[in-house]
C-alpha cells in the first residue's frame, strides 16, 4: 500500500517518534496528542480497519493486545489507568484506514459512556 501513511511509517519511509517495534508491529507517538501520553500501535501488515481482521490474524491480534498492556506498564500507566481506543469506519470516526490502536493516558480521561 504505497499511498498508506501508516504502511510508510512501518516501512521507515516516513519519520515517526517510534516507541516500540518488532517484526509484527510498531508503536509511535500520535502527531496530535489528545493526552500527555498518546501513542498508536499498528501492524506492519496493511489491514484497513478492525473490520478486516480475519482468523489468520489471531496471533497478531493477541500480540497487539499484549504489546498494548506492556507499553502502558512501561510508561507507568498501569496503576493509575489508561484507555485503548479503536475507531472503525466512518461512524466510528476512523480517519486513517490502516488498523491502529490508540493508547492514551497521563491524565484523567473522563467517562466516555453514560
Ligand atoms: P483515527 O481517527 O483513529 O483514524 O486516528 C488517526 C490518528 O493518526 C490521529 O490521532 C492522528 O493524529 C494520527 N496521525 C495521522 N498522521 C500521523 C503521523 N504521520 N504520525 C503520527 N500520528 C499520525
Ligand atoms: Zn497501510
Amino acid at each position: 500500500m504505497e499511498d498508506c501513511i501508516f504502511c510508510r511509517i512501518g516501512a521507515g519511509e516516513i519519520p515517526a517518534d517510534v516507541i516500540y517495534e518488532d517484526k509484527l508491529v510498531i508503536a509511535f507517538k500520535d502527531i496530535k496528542p489528545a493526552a500527555p501520553f498518546h501513542m498508536l500501535l499498528i501492524p506492519r501488515e496493511h489491514i484497513a480497519s478492525f473490520n478486516e481482521l480475519e482468523p489468520r490474524h489471531q496471533e497478531l491480534a493477541g500480540h497487539m493486545t499484549l504489546v498494548l498492556k506492556q507499553l502502558a506498564a512501561d510508561h507507568a500507566m498501569a496503576e493509575k489507568g489508561y484507555r485503548v481506543i479503536v475507531n472503525c469506519g466512518s461512524e466510528g470516526g476512523q480517519v486513517v484506514y490502516h488498523l491502529h490502536y490508540h493508547l492514551l493516558g497521563g491524565r484523567p480521561l473522563g467517562k466516555l459512556l453514560p
